[in-house]
Formats: C-alpha cells, sequence, structure tokens
C-alpha cells in the first residue's frame, strides 16, 4: 500500500528489506518455526543491510535512514516472518532507542556502534515475575557498592535474554521512593548463550565488550508463537554493573521505559499490520487457485465479503501506523495514538490471520501453508509491549486526563 508520507527514499528502501525478506527469510521461516531455531546466518544478512541500526547516524554506525523507513523495515519483514520482525524491532526500539535517548556520549559511543552493526544483540529487561502490566511493581533491586551497583533479582520473557549481550534493564536503587520513582535503568552486558553460533556466522559476539559478572540467562520459554525469537529469563546473582552504567537520571528509569514503550507500539503495530497484510496476500493467491464446484472459491460472493474486509481493515491500520510514525518522526506527541495503532493493529491481526486459516480450510490448519505460523505469530501482538488492555487504559487516560486519578 502507497501512502502520501512515502518519498521515493521510503519506496527505495521498502523494495530493499522486501527483497531480502522474499529472498533470504521466506524459504527458512517454516524451517526455523517449527525448529525454534534462532535465525543467525539471517542476523548477520540484516547487519549487513543495515537493519540493525535502520534510524541511528551513520556516525554511530547506523543506516541514517528515517523512522518511516524504520517502521517500514519491521512491516515488510512481518509480512514475512514476525520472529524475525521481533528481532529487528526489540533490537532497535527497546535496546538501542533508550540508549540514543537518554545515554551519555560515553555510553552512546560505547553501545550503539556495536548494536546498530550487528556486532551484538540488544534487549530490554522490564517484566519480571510479579511485575507484568504493574511493570512498577519491579522488585530486582540495585545496591550502591564502591564504583558498582549490586544486582539481584530476574527479569522473565526477554526478547534476546539468551542471545542477547546489553540490556536496558530496570531494578530498584531507593526502596524508600514512592513505587514508580526509586527505579533506576542500567545498561549491563553478559556474553550471548550462542557461542559456537555466534563464531560460525560472525555476528552477535563482541568479546571486546567488558561483560558484568553475575548475570546470566535462564530457561527459554516454548512459545505458542515468535517461535524463532529467543525469549528467555535473565538472572542477576549479585550481578557488578559499573556505576557508570547507569542510564539517564538515577531514580528515573520507570518514566524513561515507559517512554520507551510509547515508541516500542509503533513498531509492534508494524508488526501485526506486517502479519496481516502477509496473510491476506496469501488468502489472495489461495482463493484464486483453490477451486471447488468447478470455480476458483475466490469467485464465491462469500468469499468476496472476508477478503474485501480485510483490504479496508488493513488499509485503516495502515494509516494508524504511519500516521503515529509520522507524529513521532516529527516530534510531535504520540502516546495516544501509538496504543491506538498498536491496539487495533494487533486485534486486526488476529481477525485477519483466524479468517486466513478458514479460507484456506483444511490446508490451513497445516504447516504447509503459512497462514497458521502467522495465526499463532499474531496473538502475542496483543499482549507484549502491553496488553490490549493496558493500551485502553493509556487511551482512555490521554482522552480523560485528570477526570481519571
Ligand atoms: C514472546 C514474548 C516476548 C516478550 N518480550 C519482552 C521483553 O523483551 N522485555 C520485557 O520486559 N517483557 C517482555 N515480554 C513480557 C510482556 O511485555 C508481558 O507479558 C506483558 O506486558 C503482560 O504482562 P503479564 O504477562 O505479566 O500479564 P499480566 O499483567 O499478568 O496480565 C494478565 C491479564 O490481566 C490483564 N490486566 C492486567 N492489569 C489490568 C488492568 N489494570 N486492567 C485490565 N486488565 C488488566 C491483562 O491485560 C492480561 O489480559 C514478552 C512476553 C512474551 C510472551
Amino acid at each position: 500500500m502507497d501512502s502520501p508520507l512515502f518519498g521515493p527514499e521510503h519506496l527505495e528502501f521498502r523494495d530493499r528489506v522486501r527483497a531480502f525478506a522474499q529472498h533470504d527469510i521466506a524459504p527458512l521461516a517454516r524451517a526455523l518455526d517449527q525448529e525454534s531455531r534462532f535465525p543467525w546466518d539471517n542476523v548477520k544478512g540484516m547487519a549487513a543491510l543495515g537493519l540493525l541500526g535502520v534510524p541511528w547516524p551513520k556516525a554511530l554506525g547506523g543506516a541514517g535512514a528515517d523512522y518511516l523507513s524504520y517502521i517500514l523495515t519491521i512491516h515488510e519483514i512481518a509480512k514475512v516472518d514476525a520472529s524475525h520482525a521481533i528481532t529487528v524491532s526489540a533490537h532497535t526500539t527497546l535496546a538501542t532507542s533508550p540508549i540514543i535517548e537518554f545515554g551519555s556520549d560515553a555510553q552512546r559511543d560505547t553501545f550503539v556502534p556495536r548494536l546498530a552493526q550487528g556486532r551484538v544483540l540488544g534487549g530490554f529487561a522490564l517484566t519480571e515475575p510479579g511485575a507484568g502490566s504493574d511493570a512498577g511493581g519491579t522488585k530486582t533491586t540495585a545496591v550502591r557498592s564502591g564504583d558498582h551497583y549490586v544486582l539481584n533479582g530476574s527479569k522473565l520473557f526477554i526478547t534476546h535474554g539468551g542471545v542477547g549481550e546489553v540490556y536496558v534493564v530496570t531494578a530498584r536503587t531507593d526502596p524508600a521512593a514512592p513505587r514508580t520513582h526509586g527505579i533506576t535503568a542500567f545498561l549491563v552486558t553478559k556474553d550471548t548463550t550462542d557461542l559456537s553460533e555466534t563464531a560460525r556466522a560472525g555476528v552477535g559476539h563482541d568479546a571486546t565488550l567488558p561483560k558484568c559478572p553475575g548475570v546470566k540467562a535462564g530457561k527459554r520459554e516454548d512459545k505458542l508463537g515468535w517461535r524463532a525469537s529467543d525469549t528467555r529469563e535473565l538472572i542477576f546473582q549479585d550481578a557488578l554493573v559499573p556505576a557508570e552504567n547507569i542510564l539517564g537520571t538515577p531514580g528515573q528509569g520507570f518514566r524513561m521505559m515507559l517512554q520507551t514503550l510509547d515508541a516500542g507500539r509503533i513498531g509492534l503495530a508494524a508488526l501485526a499490520l506486517g502479519i496481516a497484510e502477509g496473510a491476506f496476500e496469501q488468502c489472495i493467491a489461495y482463493t484464486g487457485s483453490r477451486t471447488q464446484f468447478g470455480k476458483p472459491i475466490a469467485s464465491f460472493q462469500g468469499v468476496h465479503f472476508p477478503l474485501a474486509d480485510m483490504a479496508t481493515e488493513i488499509a485503516a491500520a495502515h494509516h494508524l501506523v504511519y500516521h503515529a510514525a509520522w507524529l513521532k518522526m516529527n516530534a510531535r506527541p504520540f502516546r495516544q495514538a501509538a496504543a491506538m495503532a498498536k491496539l487495533y493493529a494487533s486485534e486486526l491481526a488476529m481477525r485477519v490471520t483466524t479468517k486466513a486459516v478458514q479460507l484456506h480450510g483444511a490446508a490451513g490448519y497445516t504447516s504447509e501453508y503459512p497462514v497458521e505460523r502467522m495465526m499463532r505469530d499474531a496473538k502475542i501482538c496483543e499482549i507484549g509491549e502491553g496488553t490490549s488492555e493496558i493500551q485502553r487504559i493509556v487511551i482512555a487516560r490521554s482522552l480523560l486526563g485528570d477526570l481519571i486519578d
């Protein structure tokens, strides 16, 4: 779909990402999903194309493209495979953008080129066993000890918790402060769990980056979808983090992470939109080729209606997603627009993929066709980076302001 917001540079960027997605990702997506395998070779390919640092300046190792190009990247990749798309999105928006936004010059110089060039993968560690939607309920502690902080606790469901080497982590530094005020963000490092694979692929591990002792990855989650994405617990046992790795202002970690999530939601909305559009494209192809009652099933009016509904709702989601991206890119307030885009696109991805399986009949229920994987991949979009219920709360708060306590 075109948009008045896209210039020739966006279309050219989109074509390059689309070619990579079709040529390098699509043929592997089914096997990676079935084997729950992290796609290191494609991480290398994406790094070579600049897709792990699309919106960051070239001086910091990024591609120097704009935010719309970044959102187009996630959208295009998700049409083919959501696991690859969340790798780009979690790495870029959740792990690197807080360093760009809140980091010191020294932190940016140390971490951003490594992340933007894919020399290491990054993650964002906010969720805990007792702190999901209520992320202010952080129990992980960070206690000052000389030049370091000692972290204890654990984070749950962390994208790249195993494969990554750099994390933005929240921990409670002031137990006496009001709930969300005593939380500080830290830059925490560890070695990837995939040392042999990263050595083979030549990407994802940087031995020159000092690592924090006491940080380790926990069990790998066995998930319904996003199966080629690495989701793990991240454990801190007397982990030693240099005091210079505090990100931004001490005690402001919760506020900074909420800001990071506002932008993250545009990425996740683009991912959900990509899944919906990918499933829709499968439906156009399948209903045109599948013959029943002597005709392609696409000739039945009962098939026209869901296809028309899908196309209309995908167009609506497209406008919401790129409008939110444009607001962010132009430094306008975007919290409400991002929550609306995420809410609508993620619920749409579930509607479209469920209908896509239906339009494929029994074939759609098998792994021969990608729509069953797309349906499984869509579900987490209604949960991650704030559930649909939390998006409705964010939207209602921005509508009602002071009327809500
Ligand atoms: C594949 C995957 C990847 C993830 N990646 C990351 C990551 O990289 N970093 C990270 O920090 N986290 C990550 N998460 C965690 C994710 O962000 C949380 O799962 C999500 O925020 C919801 O938290 P929860 O699972 O604890 O659900 P809960 O908060 O326990 O919610 C359970 C249900 O209660 C509802 N609910 C809760 N509070 C309210 C309320 N006030 N009003 C109405 N309904 C409410 C929810 O909407 C939901 O339906 C990931 C999760 C998954 C599954």
